[in-house]
């Protein structure tokens, strides 16, 4: 960023919660159906039709805001936001405005900056305030049709309309894109972990905008901020961040100032334009909605909840470091995805040896899976074999570099280790009885440097053990060599 100037930058985040039903009717919320077929009365906004609250919307709505550090709040209000939209059947938006489902979070998120090659620099932890969650219903679809820039028919398909969302809006707290960056990859994770979203931004069900403006350093105030819409991957939005930060700079430079507007991210040719200027919050005439009751959630219902939480990510990493000695930047990769962290769990406690098996899923396991395109629980490698490779390791039977030959054989056959080693003949010879026959053997051939070393030459020590290892075709396992050529010498 230019010397002299900061940016500063709100977040907001639609988040779909997964349930099965809209979040005021019976009608499914599942993706991909024919256009306007999950659709009935209430949905549609015909007259007369009324709305009902899905429980699960509010059981899932608290699993969101407990993962953000946000406070459920006893009473909620639903409230018409009145605005004109093809979409939007009703021609307003039932949502929440003065009285939300949650306020008041502190959320702790890990952040980086990144050098030019996106490559992460130090994580260190970061306070965002999150003003609050509320609930609210999303609306339907304009879909066109046509050449480009020649749309012959455009459409209304209405199946999404009605799908819960939870709103979660940040206080202006990031100073820079990639602190957004963490923070909306922090949220998604903590939604898909706690299974109240599935948070796919591919899919639409996260969408996020960033609120940006730009002012000279030691300013106290505000300039105008700019809407980015339309960010379609949380990298695409840290880009469209970049670029802003940029262009308003040589705006306020030039004198020609910066308009409050929204702005869309367009990918082709890697710049924001203009989408519309922004409405006020007095353009929608928020008003309480006559048709639900105030929304009450009882202690009992919270502490319910709270009860069937998942350990939550950054407990778990701070807990593999504690519990089993992993490194903070090995824990956290671990944590990453809930499935990792479960399929490690199994193999450390399995196999014994916590510390090889971070090892070998961080590396190893990974890269196959990468390959493969699978995640953890998809593994062809299941945490029990893994375990069992790791303890034969620690037996001595083979040694690092076929464990990790044979790792990769168990990844692509399904096989266990025990199979894959024996079919590689990799299994090494530990019965002292059998390299005793062979240390005598080699004791009984070689007299002359048998001489030499009992005469002093202690450097031989290293010809007898090669002559035991190819004796034994490489499979004798070498501390037991060391001990009987010690003993017999
Ligand atoms: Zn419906
Ligand atoms: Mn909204």
């Amino acid at each position: 960023m230019k010397e002299g100037w900061e940016v500063i930058i709100g977040m907001e985040i639609h988040a779909q919660l997964a349930t099965e039903t809209k979040i005021f009717c019976g009608c499914a919320t599942s993706f991909g159906h024919d256009p306007n077929t999950n659709t009935c009365p209430v949905c549609l906004g015909l007259p007369g039709a009324l709305p009902v609250l899905n429980e699960k919307v509010v059981e899932l709505g608290a699993k969101a805001a407990l993962a953000l550090g946000l406070e459920v709040q006893e009473t909620s209000i639903f409230s018409r936001k009145n605005y004109f939209y093809p979409d939007l059947p009703k021609g307003y938006q039932i949502s929440q405005y003065d009285k939300p489902f949650s306020a008041n979070g502190i959320l702790t998120i890990m952040t980086a900056e990144r050098d030019e090659h996106g490559r992460a620099k130090e994580f260190k932890p970061m306070q965002i305030r999150i003003e609050r969650m509320h609930l609210e219903e999303d609306a339907g679809k304009n879909v066109h049709e046509g050449l480009p820039d020649v749309d012959k028919f455009s459409y209304i398909d209405l199946n999404r309309a009605g799908t819960p969302l939870g709103e979660i809006v940040t206080k202006a707290d990031f100073r820079s894109s990639w602190q957004a960056y963490d923070y909306v990859n922090h949220v998604r994770r903590a939604l898909q972990w706690v299974g109240a979203s599935d948070a796919d931004m591919e899919k639409g069900n996260l969408r996020c905008e960033a609120n940006v403006s730009v002012r000279k350093i030691g300013e106290t105030g505000f300039r105008n901020k700019v809407e980015l819409k339309n960010l379609n991957s949380v990298r695409f939005m840290q880009k469209a961040i970049e670029y802003e930060i940029e262009r308003q700079i040589e705006a306020h430079e030039s004198g020609e100032g910066v308009n409050q507007e929204t702005r869309l991210w367009d990918e082709k040719n890697n710049k924001t334009r203009v989408m519309r200027s922004k409405e006020d919050a007095h353009d929608y005439r928020y008003f309480p909605e006559p048709d639900l009751q105030p929304l009450v959630v009882s202690s009992e219902f919270i502490a319910k909840i709270k009860s069937e939480m998942p350990e939550l990510p950054d407990a778990m990493r701070d807990r593999f470091m504690q519990e089993y000695g992993l490194s903070f930047a090995d824990a956290s990769q671990l944590v990453l995805e809930k499935d990792l962290a479960a399929f490690y769990e199994t193999t450390a406690k399995a196999s014994g040896n916590p510390r090889v098996s971070a090892n070998f899923i961080l590396s190893e396991l990974i890269r196959e899976l990468n390959n493969a395109g699978k995640t953890a629980t998809e593994s062809p490698l299941s945490a029990e074999n893994l375990a069992e490779l790791i303890k034969t390791l620690d037996a001595g039977k083979i040694n690092n570099n076929q464990a990790k030959e044979v790792l990769v054989e168990m990844f692509n056959s399904g096989k266990t280790a025990d199979a894959v080693i024996k079919e590689k003949g990799f299994e090494q010879i530990s019965d002292t009885s059998a390299i005793e026959k062979i240390v005598d053997e080699i004791i009984a051939n070689n007299e002359n440097q048998v001489t030499a070393y009992r005469g002093g030459n202690e450097k031989l020590f290293g010809f007898f053990v090669g002559q035991v290892m190819k004796a034994s075709q490489g499979k004798a396992n070498p501390k037991v060599v060391n001990e009987i050529l010690k003993s017999k010498l």
